[in-house]
This record gives structure tokens, C-alpha cells and sequence, in this order.
């Protein structure tokens, strides 16, 4: 018992070490993403359930790893809110979409308003909106051009000191959405004080809602709540037809799924848009 004990002890180091090797690796190669032009902005159109037309995009990050292959932003999105990676990397995002949207206009398309995530840990930093103001100055962009989207889960932590700089991101005239809605914990009473404009229902949701009466119940609440205090409702991961009638018959507002697109390279976009490709 005491041999095997210890060999498993040795396989346990040996796999920790293994996966502390491979973190650090990958933590090495994301430094190095952003200069060696490795990240890629992807567009996800949004479509309203009134006439089927894009009326938006989420802008979705990819990052192509030389040998890698493509890594999902799951796998370091978290990595990089964690060592402070998302700060740079946010800053780059941010100033490549609103390049994007200055180039889309110079060429005379209209895109429609492009949401870009905040993670945690840039909403926390203090200058987030001189941080965005300078990025839309520099790139002559106007703030109905965008919209942030934040976590229910960031939004809700600290939720009075949170309101101060929603109210002035909202001063700025930015559109903000509530991302994840439903995962995290959200009082009703601050989610009527908070300057939101957009709730984005959670995937995990919407998956369920033509299979769970609770999920279904759950997210024809969420929308009739969401217009009880005139908020736009977006559901996210539509992927059937039989979602979409649902979300339909609840009166849902836009939705964003594989059953109308994939997130898609930055012309490919623009080429649905251009094509005013419908629902
Ligand atoms: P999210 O903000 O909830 O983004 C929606 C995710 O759902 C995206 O995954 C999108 O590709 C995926 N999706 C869209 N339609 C469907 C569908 O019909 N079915 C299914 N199964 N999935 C669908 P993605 O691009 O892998 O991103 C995962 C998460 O990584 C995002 O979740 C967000 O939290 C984070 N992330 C992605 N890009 C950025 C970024 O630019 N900045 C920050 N801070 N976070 C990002
Ligand atoms: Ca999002
Ligand atoms: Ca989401
Ligand atoms: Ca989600």
C-alpha cells in the first residue's frame, strides 16, 4: 500500500508538473500573440426577430497559435484575466474593432453596432472610459458605433461601485449589455438601478428551452421582465428553428446563434451585411 502510494503520489507530481508546463508554455506564447499579429477580431451577426435584418455583431476573438492550431478563447481568456495578459490584449481588441469600424466606414458600408466583451479585470481598472474615449477619438468613431458587454457576474460584484462607472460609460453614450444573464446572482433591485440597455440571455438557456419546461419558463420570465424595465433582449446560442419560434412567441427581441451565423472573419461580415442577408 505504502509503494503504491508512493508511485501514485510520483504519477500526481509528474502530471501536475506536465500541466504547470504546458500553462506556462502557452502563458509564454500569448505574450508574444499580439506582436507577432496572431489575434483576430471574428464578427458575430445579430438579427432582429422584427423584420430578420443584422442589426448588430459581437465581436469575438480567436487567436491562431503557429503550432496549435486555433485556440479557443476559453482556453485563454480566463488564463489572461488571471496574470493580467487581458489588459494588454483588451486594449488591442478594443483598437483593432474600432480600426475595423472606422475602415468598414471609409469604404462606405454601415455596419451595424459592433458589441465588444470587457472581461473583469479591465471593467475593474479606473480608466476604462478615458481608456475607450481615446481609442474612439483616434479612430473617429461615434459611441452608438459600439457596445460594451459585461458579465452578469462582474457586474454584480461590487455592485454599488459598479454602478458609478456604468453611469458613466452610459454619460459617454455607449450602449451596454448584461452578457451571461442567468448564470450568476443578480438582485431585481440593482438590475433596475443599473444604466443597462441590452440582456443577453445565456446560452446554456436557450439550449434547453425546447426540451425543459423550467428553462423554457425561466427565459419567458427573464424577457418579459427585461421589457417591464424596457431592456432589449438578446438570446444567445440559437441554434434550431424550433429555438427560434419559441424565442419568438416570448416576444424575444434579437437573436445570435449558428442558426443564422457563425462568428465570422471581419469581410466575410461585411460581405453578409453588404448582401443585407435576412433571417
Ligand atoms: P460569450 O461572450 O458568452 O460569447 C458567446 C460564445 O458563444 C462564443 O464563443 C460564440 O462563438 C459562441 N456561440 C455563438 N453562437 C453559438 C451557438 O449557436 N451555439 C454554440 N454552442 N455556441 C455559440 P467563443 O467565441 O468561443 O467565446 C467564448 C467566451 O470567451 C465568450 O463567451 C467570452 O466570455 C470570451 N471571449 C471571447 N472573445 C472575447 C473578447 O474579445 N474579449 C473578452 N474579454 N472575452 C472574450
Ligand atoms: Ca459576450
Ligand atoms: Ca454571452
Ligand atoms: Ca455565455
Amino acid at each position: 500500500a505504502k509503494e503504491q502510494g508512493r508511485n501514485n503520489y510520483q504519477f500526481y507530481t509528474t502530471d501536475m508538473n506536465a500541466l504547470t508546463q504546458q500553462r506556462l508554455s502557452l502563458e509564454n506564447d500569448l505574450r508574444q500573440a499580439v506582436e507577432r499579429s496572431e489575434l483576430e477580431m471574428y464578427y458575430q451577426p445579430k438579427v432582429s426577430l422584427k423584420d430578420g435584418r443584422i442589426v448588430g455583431a459581437e465581436a469575438l476573438i480567436r487567436w491562431k497559435h503557429p503550432e496549435r492550431g486555433f485556440v479557443p478563447p476559453g482556453d485563454f481568456i480566463p488564463l489572461s484575466e488571471e496574470n493580467g495578459l487581458i489588459l494588454p490584449i483588451g486594449e488591442w481588441l478594443l483598437r483593432d474593432i474600432c480600426q475595423q469600424i472606422r475602415h468598414w466606414h471609409d469604404e462606405g458600408l454601415h455596419p451595424p453596432c459592433i458589441a465588444i466583451n470587457i472581461s473583469g479585470r479591465q471593467f475593474q481598472r479606473q480608466n476604462l472610459p478615458d481608456l475607450v474615449a481615446q481609442i474612439m477619438a483616434d479612430s473617429n468613431i461615434q459611441p452608438d458605433d459600439i457596445e460594451l458587454e459585461l458579465t452578469e457576474g462582474t457586474i454584480m460584484s461590487n455592485a454599488e461601485t459598479n454602478i458609478e462607472m456604468l453611469v458613466m460609460l452610459k454619460r459617454m453614450g455607449l450602449s451596454l449589455a448584461i452578457d451571461d444573464f442567468g448564470t450568476g446572482y443578480s438582485s431585481l433591485s440593482y438590475l433596475k438601478r443599473f444604466p443597462i440597455d441590452v440582456l443577453k440571455v445565456d446560452y446554456s438557456f436557450v439550449r434547453d428551452i425546447t426540451t425543459d419546461n423550467n428553462s423554457a419558463e425561466l427565459v419567458r420570465g427573464v424577457i418579459g421582465m427585461a421589457h417591464g424595465l424596457k431592456l432589449e433582449v438578446v438570446a444567445e446560442g440559437v441554434e434550431t428553428a424550433a429555438q427560434l419560434e419559441l424565442l419568438r412567441q416570448y416576444g424575444c427581441d434579437v437573436i445570435q446563434g449558428f442558426l443564422f451565423s457563425k462568428p465570422l472573419p471581419a469581410g466575410e461580415f461585411a460581405a453578409l451585411v453588404k448582401a443585407d442577408r435576412r433571417l
